[in-house]
């Protein structure tokens, strides 16, 4: 057949000073080769990730450069070796766009982990092409990046499942959340909806903590058994060692945060995971010996996730029927959608809708 000739070009950071103001830029996507699965975006969900990469929070970032890696879209071509797509699937991209493929992390379904990973945007390939995200006309991937949305799931709700989702996920599935278990989620926003979406549909009792008391009617809607009002004087205390597991999605450690405290409401070797990921100057709290041996707890993090996961993960929201909480909004108006995300305005996602010419 003849596929459509894409045109690849996005919505690019040219002048950090100015980080919410892109500007459509063409690109050069990657080569394409055997194993490549090439794709028409129709959505990209806007991650915390974007503003730290975009406001050069994580450090200097390329330019020009395309940010978005919740993506949503529809195969247009594939290459000779790929086996799970054809034209017209509908598919999604996330967080990881490459790694090696060889070594054992990769070999163990956790390529998440490998040391070569690369990332969807903001990284290179072996070659030196830059990889530029979903705020774009389109994307190439190898096909172990590329993802089958289920008919049951719209392209608009499956895109931030793709990081939001699977980062909160991966470490619920690692660490046991299920019937039994006790698990805190702790932050409400894009990742922190979506955990505790699953961890309520893994069968675990759900304690949603926030800071923002006007959210603890969504946490309930969300399906939270209990909802911790974070502002209160020592929250922690009537929940010393209860949990089995906390999630954390928090990426703004604040001076004064009582991370010890937090510790103190695990059960017995329970464990502190955090997956939000602040700006580089800002460090976890200091611990001491003392905080991690009276529950002999673990403080641990995580990252993204598998393809393994995401698939699992994609059932899951398919057979309980889980919806992200979304706002959307055309590509044009990302601007809005990252301010909103900076100033934790958003409930809970937004997701930017396709509009360039030629798209
Ligand atoms: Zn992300
Ligand atoms: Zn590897």
């Amino acid at each position: 057949m003849c596929a459509k000739q894409l045109q690849f070009k996005g919505y690019a950071l040219t002048d950090p000073s100015r980080w919410t103001d892109l500007k459509i830029t063409e690109f050069k996507p990657k080569n394409f080769e055997p194993e490549d699965v090439e794709i028409a975006i129709t959505h990209c969900g806007v991650c915390g990730s974007d503003v730290h990469t975009l406001t050069q929070g994580w450090g200097e970032s390329k330019l020009p450069l395309v940010a978005g890696h919740e993506i949503a879209g529809k195969v247009v071509r594939v290459g000779d070796k790929v086996t799970e797509f054809k034209p017209g699937d509908r598919v999604g991209v996330g967080a990881q766009i490459g790694s090696c493929l060889q070594c054992r992390a990769c070999k163990s379904h956790y390529e998440n982990y490998c040391p070569k990973a690369i990332d969807t945007y903001n990284a290179e390939y072996p070659d030196g092409i830059v990889t530029q995200g979903g705020y774009a006309t389109a994307i190439r991937a190898h096909e172990r990046y590329v993802f089958p949305i289920p008919d049951e799931i719209e392209s608009r709700h499956a895109a931030t499942m793709m990081c939001a989702g699977l980062t909160v996920y991966s470490p619920l599935k690692t660490w046991g959340a299920g019937p039994g278990k006790k698990v805190g989620i702790m932050g409400i926003g894009g990742l922190g909806h979506y955990a505790v979406m699953w961890a309520k549909a893994m069968g675990a009792e759900v304690y949603a903590f926030t800071h923002d008391p006007s959210k603890i009617g969504d946490c309930q809607k969300l399906g939270a058994d209990h909802v911790i009002d974070m502002t209160e004087k020592e929250f922690w205390k009537p929940l010393a060692g209860t949990l089995d597991l906390i999630i954390s999605t928090i990426d703004v450690f604040e001076k004064n945060m009582p991370l010890s405290s937090y510790l103190s409401m695990l059960y017995v070797h329970g464990k502190f995971i955090t997956c939000g990921i602040p700006d580089a100057s800002n460090h976890l709290p200091p611990l001491h010996s003392f905080d991690l041996g009276g529950n002999g707890c673990l403080v641990g993090g995580s990252h993204v996730g598998s393809k393994k996961e995401i698939l699992e993960m994609l059932e899951l929201a398919r057979s309980k029927g889980i919806r992200p909480w979304i706002e959307e909004l055309p590509m044009k108006d990302v601007a809005k959608a990252l301010e909103g995300v900076k100033d934790n305005k958003v409930h809970y996602r937004y997701v930017l809708t396709q509009d360039i010419d030629g798209a």
